[in-house]
């Protein structure tokens, strides 16, 4: 049986940096990438990894794609569903399962990332991808000209005002807190944009539509709100379930707690990315973190095989 030295579960900026660190360690090297590129590639500009000035996140996803399979690293386009730990002579190995068959390895680097939260408003469903979407990026340009809502105020709200702007008539940003708490570039630019209204203190209570598209909100103040496209952007939830499996520790929020070189509570079981308890969600800062595991790993082949 094939057992690698490294798997790394995701394919986005956390992954490949451990996928291509490990395989210039001379580990063989598997990468499991359901989403290539990761979550960055559904951004717009990225202007602020150090070193690369601008880059679209397509883009930026897909160059740690091939750096990581030019350095030798594996990649294979599945989700991974289960992982247990057995043993192989006496060895603790995991054991995965992915598009129904199973592959093995010493080491494990979760880089599962995070998804889109949703709303949880009457209507959220009904009209997801009938007006309702999680990406500016991806569904901008199907609303030219048109008015457009994105619910949230963090830094991904102003990323997708800005992105919004560029192909809606209008734009406004709903934000249920009197502040925004944006970099405050990104913020600078939406205030500055005609285009673009931001209604602090205000939540939507229901979206809705004539079944086939969406026409207004419902606000909770008991107003409406005439629109075309509503946009959430009201952050992420860690796609932990793996690390549940594998009795690695998350924190209240989901995240699974890692120390400084990567390591969960599971020997051989390294996290990296939007899924770890780092507080500030980068690229630059999962990138490390994959850096980290990669290391960890060998040093842990080194022990355990002598
Ligand atoms: P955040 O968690 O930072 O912000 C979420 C926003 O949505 C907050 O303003 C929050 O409000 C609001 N919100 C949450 N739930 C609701 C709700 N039910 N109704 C209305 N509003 C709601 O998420 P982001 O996606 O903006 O950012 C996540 C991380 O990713 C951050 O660390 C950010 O810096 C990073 N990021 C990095 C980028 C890059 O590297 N280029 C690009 C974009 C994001 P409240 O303020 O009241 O909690």
């Amino acid at each position: 049986m094939e057992i690698y030295d490294v798997i790394v579960i995701g394919g986005g900026c956390a992954g490949a940096s451990a996928g291509m660190y490990s395989a210039r360690f001379n580990m063989s090297t598997l990468v499991f990438a359901e989403q290539p590129g990761g979550l960055i590639t559904t951004t717009h500009l990225v202007e602020n990894y150090p070193g690369i000035k601008k880059i679209t996140g397509p883009d930026m996803g897909q160059v740690f794609m091939e750096h990581a399979m030019e350095s030798g690293a594996k990649f294979e386009f599945s989700r991974v569903n289960t992982i247990e730990k057995v043993e192989h002579e006496g060895k603790p190995v995991f054991k995965l399962e992915a598009g129904g068959k199973e592959f093995f390895a010493w080491t494990v680097t979760l880089a599962t990332g995070t998804k889109h939260k949703h709303l949880g408003v009457p209507g959220e469903e009904e009209y997801a991808n009938k007006g309702v979407s999680y990406c500016a990026l991806c569904d901008a340009a199907f609303f030219k000209d048109k008015t457009c809502a994105i619910v949230g105020g963090g830094d991904s709200a102003a990323i997708e005002a800005n992105i919004l702007s560029q192909h809606c008539g209008k734009v406004y940003v709903l934000v249920r807190k009197d502040f925004m708490r944006a970099e405050p570039v990104n913020q600078d630019r939406i205030e500055k944009d005609p285009k673009v209204e931001i209604k602090y203190m205000t939540e939507i209570e229901s979206i809705e539509g004539d079944g086939e598209k969406v026409t207004h909100v419902k606000l909770k103040d008991g107003s409406d709100l005439e629109l075309d496209g509503v946009f959430m952007a009201i952050g992420h939830d860690p796609q932990n379930e793996l690390a549940k499996q594998i009795g690695a520790e998350v924190n209240e929020r989901g995240d699974v707690i890692i120390n400084r070189e990567a390591e969960t509570n599971v020997p051989g079981f390294y996290a990296a990315g939007d899924i770890t308890d780092a507080k500030f969600k980068q690229a630059i800062i999962g990138a490390a973190e994959g850096v980290y595991a990669s290391v960890m790993s060998y040093n842990y082949l080194q022990e355990l095989h002598g």
